[in-house]
This record gives C-alpha cells, structure tokens and sequence, in this order.
C-alpha cells in the first residue's frame, strides 16, 4: 500500500526547489567512545595521542580552508581559521589535560565532556555569533574525536548522488562535502537562518529547510521528497496531484528565471516610466563577482565588517583599501556604497575594549563606537576617499540616532578633503534603521546627500524584537504596516532626498510596488536576486498617490 503524503512546513534557509530520495544520516553526530577502565589508562600515552590528533587537524583545516577558499568562498573559509584558533586555544588545551588527569578518562572522552561544557556556554548566549560559536565548538570536538578514534573518512563523503539529505543539524565542515552533483536538499532539525550551515547552503545553491522537530523520526530512508526551500515547505510521498502541481511551481520558476537573467544587464523600469536602480549587498570578492553576473547596476551595500572582526590588529588605511579593492575590482567603474563599520558588543573586535553589555545592540554599535574610536573611523574615511579614482563613491553611516552622528563624519570627511585637495566630496548618507532617525529625518537632511532604509534593524528596534532570537520571531515583522509607515513619514517629511533601501526587505518581490511607493527609488539585494527583482520593477505600475 502507497505511505499516506505527509506536508511540514519548516522554516526556509536556502532557496530552490528539489525532488529526491530521502537519504537519512545519524551519525553525523560522531562517533562512539570506547571507555577504558581507570587503572588500564596510561596518562602520558592519553597526552600524546591528543597530541598526535591536534596536529592532524589542525593540518586538515588548513587544507579545508584552502579547498573551500577555491571551490566554494573565501569569506567562508575563514569559519576554519576560527576553528584552528579553538584548537590552539591555551585555557582548553589545560581544561583537556586536566580532565584527563583528574577522572582517568581517554582522551577520546576528555574531548567529548570539555568540549560540551564549553559548547554550552556558548549556545546558552542569544548573541548568534555565540550561538555559531557554539557550532565550531561541536564542530571541533568531532573532528577530534574521530580522528582519535582513527576515522578519516566524512560520513558525507558516501551518501547517495543527488539525494535529500536529511539530518539533525549540520557543522561548518559537514557542508564541504555537500555539493550541486551529490546533493539535491538538505532538511534540518536545527538551524537558523544566520548560521554558518545556511550561509554555505545558499552560497551552494543547495535548497534547506530546517527547525523539523524530530525530523529523523517522521522519515524513512528511501522515501520521496518533494523540497520547496523557498518557501519552507516538505511533501514527503506525494501523491500525483501533489507531484504535478510541484512541477508546476518549479517549471514556472525556472522561466521566469531563465527570462529575468537574459535581461538582468538592462536597467529596471516601471510600467510608469520611473527608472529604479538595483544593486547588490556584498562582503566578499566572490560576492561582487555574483553581482556582476547578475547584472547588479552597481553595490548599494559593502559591508566591511568580516574584514575587521578576523583581525588581532586594526588595519591600516592602506591594508583596508588592498581589501576594499580586492573585493570590487570586478566592479570598477560602477557606483559602490561604502557602509562604515557597524560592530559592536554582539560582534567584538579583539582590539577594542568592549564593555560587557546587557543589550548589545542598543550599546555602544556602529557609528557610536566610531565617535569613541575616531582613529578607526580616519582610517576608514582615508581608505574610502582613495577608491574615489575607480570608483564613484558614497559613504553611508550605520545605526545614526542624532544628527550629531553625522555631523562627525562630516567634518572628518570635509577636512581630509580640503587637507589633500580632493573635490567634489563623496556623497554621504544616513542609514535609517533606528526609529529615532526615521522620525527625525528632517534635522538629519540637511547633512547628508542621501538616506538608506535598513529594514532588518528598523524591525528589531521598532518592535523591540531581537533579529537573531528566534523565540521572538512572531514580533519581528520586516513587511509591517509599521514600516512601510516609517518609510513613508520620511518621504514625506523629506521629499526630496534620495531614498534607497538595503535590508532583506528590498528582495521581497511582494512588497517592491509598496517600497517604490514610499519614494524609494534605489535596492540594494543579495546578488542572485538582481534578476529576479529587476524583473518585478519592469511589471510593476507605481502609480503614486497624487
Ligand atoms: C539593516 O539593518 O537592514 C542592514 C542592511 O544592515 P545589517 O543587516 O548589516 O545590520
Ligand atoms: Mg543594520
């Protein structure tokens, strides 16, 4: 008799559509310890062994990291360079040797309880940056564990071509081994849309939906999936109507993608003539290489933050500016927006003394930490004005609250132009992603040349909804009434300011009339989305209230 279909709605992490033989892996969670009783133990051959399997791996994560940095990012290869620092991280080394030492346990078993404690502590934190800490930590001790344990093979390495993959969670390192050849889905018990595994399965183009209670429980191996990672949706053994109308949805996707991308070059115009410019978010250089694929008219969002947290030391301008060029240089000649760093408590910088604060993200972040640190910030201003010669510049200030946010930057910038003779001035604009800043838009106007709507924070901070923690998720709405409200009390309290917007809500399809509406004439999205977007901009009639 045919199993009865099964629909489960998860929670969307990376897009695209798949169908496929469901292909279970348990033991991801690693391997199994064999305990040796006290007396046999030998305390010294334990010390050598961990030893023997640090250095392993920690040749092994460079030769990861080289791997991931070719085939798949090198944004994303440094997740192993942090996973190298917890390998050579004193304080742990001496918790593992005492453990050892103290209970009489291999070393196998010292790995398996210290790493847990540690492991803990992090994912206890609601900072997600803890949270992904926490990953690498499990991430790590299996790594040793399996490799004192004498296992070198990844269990990925054998499952089947092209199946759905279907697991508890998966690490850092599990997603090298996932590829477009021999995986078609990935279904998750855990993940948040902000880790590390779905950062590498977008990046794939691999289609995930995760947060699936109990996941290895309601599927069995060999039965057929039908995997909407766009919107989070599961058919487990579908019937033929359920079948048909999936293939439906996926045909009609790949048309309208195939179309979008052959226009994806050509500027975005509205059904009443209102020319919209699209641009991409990046971070990395392989980001910007997407975004010219994608036929981005320029980059409305750098986000300069990886480069800063990955350091011991502050760059110098020059170092900052070898990075900012690496990472546009297939862009040159194009309009790049140029956030200031936005770090702060959640996203330390080793060399900044950070306070321990209750509320991170309403502390000392972005420009507030740049008025305490004006050196970074000369740093910055100095790197940005060199990339004038290749690029047409904007400059564009995080988390602004006061007028008083910007006036700093303005000064520093005007006297480093008149200093080195440099004129016209690159443009200067104010993110609106503070409630604050979006009800005082017209003291903040008459200091800058432009303003930007970052619609992931002005959620967070207008519905008091942390943005990483998901058991607030029901309160953080990004396509409200609210800020399409906010949105529009800007517009009009200054109708004449360029308007642009670069949070997540900018690749929404559903809401770009709405957004255009609002007097916004710019997006910036995630590179794959360009096309699409584009697309959405030619069908759409504004048709702007009178
Ligand atoms: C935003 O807040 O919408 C934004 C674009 O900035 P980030 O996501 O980097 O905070
Ligand atoms: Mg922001």
């Amino acid at each position: 008799m045919p199993k009865q279909p099964l629909t489960i709605q998860g929670a969307a992490i990376s897009p695209g559509y798949a169908q496929g033989i469901v292909h279970l892996q348990r033991s991801l969670l690693g391997p199994i310890d064999v305990p040796v009783k006290g007396a046999q133990l030998n305390v010294e051959e334990e010390f050598t062994r961990l030893d023997q399997a640090t250095a392993q791996i920690s040749n092994d994560l460079i030769i990861l990291a080289t791997r991931v940095e070719k085939e798949i990012d090198k944004h994303l290869a440094e997740v192993f360079g942090v996973h190298k620092q917890i390998l050579d991280d004193h304080l742990l080394k001496e918790e593992l040797r005492r453990e050892i030492v103290d209970n009489l346990v291999t070393a196998g078993s010292a790995v398996k309880s210290v790493f847990l404690r540690w492991e803990k502590r992090f994912l206890l934190m609601e900072s997600r940056i803890a949270r992904e800490k926490g990953d690498d930590l499990h991430d790590v001790s299996i790594r040793l564990r399996n490799a004192l344990a004498g296992i070198t093979t990844h269990p990925l390495e054998q499952i089947p071509e092209n199946c759905i993959l279907v697991t508890q969670r998966l690490l850092p390192s599990d997603t090298v081994f996932l590829n477009n050849r021999s995986t078609a889905a990935v279904l998750l018990e855990y993940g948040a849309k902000g880790s590390h595994a779905a950062l590498f399965a977008r990046q794939l183009g691999v289609p995930c939906i995760s947060e699936i209670p109990n996941i290895l429980e309601k599927l069995t191996n060999g039965d057929m999936a039908l995997v909407d990672g766009t919107l989070g949706v599961l058919i487990v053994n579908p019937n033929r109507p359920m079948m048909i109308s999936f293939q439906k949805t996926v045909d009609e996707n790949a048309l309208l993608l195939q179309k979008a991308q052959k226009l994806a070059g050509c500027p975005a115009v509205t059904l009443d003539g209102m020319l919209i410019s699209v641009n991409a978010n990046v971070g990395c250089h392989e980001d910007t290489s997407k975004a010219l694929k994608n036929g981005a008219d320029g980059i409305g969002l750098y986000r300069i933050e990886q480069f800063y947290i990955g350091r011991t030391l502050p760059p110098t301008s020059d170092e900052l500016l070898d990075e900012m060029r690496h990472t546009l240089s297939s862009m040159k000649g194009n309009s790049v927006c140029v956030r200031l760093l936005d770090v702060g408590a959640d996203k330390p910088l080793p060399f900044v003394g950070f306070m321990a604060e209750t509320n991170p993200a309403l502390g000392r972040r972005g420009i507030r930490l740049l008025r305490e640190y004006p050196e970074l910030l000369y740093t910055q201003i100095k790197a940005i004005i060199s990339l004038m010669s290749d690029y047409e510049v904007q400059i564009l200030v995080p988390m602004v609250a006061l007028p008083e946010d910007i006036l700093l930057v303005k000064k520093m910038l005007n006297t480093f132009c008149i200093e080195h003779n440099i004129s016209p001035l690159p443009k200067l604009g104010a993110m609106i992603e503070t409630p604050a800043a979006a009800l005082s838009a017209s003291t903040i106007a008459p200091h800058v040349d432009f303003m930007s709507f970052g619609s992931n924070d002005l959620t967070q901070y207008a519905f008091a909804a942390d943005r990483e923690n998901a058991s607030v998720e029901t309160y953080y709405n990004d396509d409200s009434a609210v800020i399409f409200r906010m949105m529009e009390i800007v517009h009009s309290d200054v109708p004449d300011m360029p308007l642009s917007i670069c949070g997540e809500l900018a690749g929404s399809k559903e809401h770009i009339r709405r957004l255009l509406q609002c007097g916004i004439t710019s997006l910036s999205v995630a590179a794959p989305l360009v096309p699409l977007i584009k697309e959405t901009i030619r069908k759409t009639k504004v048709d702007l209230p009178r």
